[in-house]
């Protein structure tokens, strides 16, 4: 089976080093594996997304030279697949409706974790876990909601089932990096939103419809992302679906550690260009192999 890699862009604003760093990567190991590479564009959010960062963003790809294989998927496009997805999570009792604002969620997390001290209060990205609200006191019918995974019964769904996945990561004893296989906790997500209030998906859910319908084998994306894939892992195992192989890469840095996107490295890619780098200084300073040259 010829591997299937993708780079996922939101286009909310311009590329920088940091998704440099991780188009390359994805090139260098499609390449290495004789692979594809797709290109497809995270544009759920209507509000944030914008088409001149879309037309930006393909055109500093291009300039890198990055080639990708086949068509662009833009999500916008495909709020069926997510829609279909939802719907059969929906029928098996997974989810639920949900009309609580950010400040109930927060205040109620808040509560729970006077009541419980030593359970987790907030999930990986920081974010307050959700208390349950609406189970106990539903939404009113034509009230906007949003759906949450029911986490308690879609861990029953799914018991006896392989939650793991191969991880290309540091091996503890050697310290050099090879595939292992990883055991997930989804359930430190608790009752994840999977649609939006304003979006009828979400991150976790159009990914995980994404990557399957486009037949990616391996996933190559920022260590900020790899609590994730728990649920991505989870939800793969609810849909039915296929899991890929994982490569969380370190996140690019300032020479002084900052995390990139709070650095002065946050300076986009095209100005970069205007100042005069080539693609080859890029792919250099980010330890990639200058561009071969395009044959005639
Ligand atoms: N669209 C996401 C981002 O730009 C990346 C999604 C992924 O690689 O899974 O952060
Ligand atoms: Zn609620």
């Amino acid at each position: 089976m010829q591997p299937v890699f993708r780079f996922a862009p939101s286009p909310n604003g311009l590329l920088h080093l940091g998704h440099a760093y991780s188009a390359l990567l994805n090139e260098q190991e499609a390449r290495r594996l004789g692979g594809r590479l797709l290109l497809r564009i995270e544009d759920i959010d209507r509000l944030r997304s914008r088409n001149e960062h879309v037309q930006a963003i393909v055109e500093d790809l291009d300039w890198l030279g990055i080639a990708f294989d086949g068509a662009v998927r833009f999500q916008s496009a495909h709020m069926d697949d997510y829609r279909k997805a939802a719907d059969s999570l929906r029928e098996r009792g997974l989810l639920f409706a949900c009309d609580c604002t950010r400040q109930r969620v927060a205040r109620a997390a808040q509560e729970r974790a006077v009541c419980l001290p030593d359970q987790p209060s907030t999930d990986p990205d920081g974010a307050p876990l959700y208390a349950g609200h609406c189970l106990h006191s539903p939404p009113l019918p034509d009230q906007p909601v949003a759906w949450r995974l029911r986490m308690e019964n879609a861990l029953q769904a799914v018991a006896g089932h392989d939650l793991t996945y191969q991880a290309f990561a540091d091996d503890k004893q050697t310290g050099a990096s090879r595939w292992i296989t990883r055991q997930v906790a989804p359930q430190r997500w608790g009752d994840a939103v999977l649609l939006r209030k304003d979006i009828a998906t979400s991150y976790h859910l159009s990914v995980v419809v994404d990557d399957a319908l486009q037949g990616v084998t391996h996933v190559v994306r920022g260590r900020d992302l790899e609590a994730a894939t728990d649920l991505h892992r989870l939800l793969q195992a609810l849909l039915g679906l296929p899991g890929p192989r994982y490569y969380h890469h370190d996140l690019v840095t300032d020479p002084d550690g900052a995390k990139l996107a709070k650095s002065r490295m946050s300076k986009p890619l095209r100005q970069w260009r205007e100042e005069g780098a080539t693609p080859d200084m890029i792919r250099t300073m980010l330890g990639f192999a200058p561009r071969e040259r395009q044959r005639q």
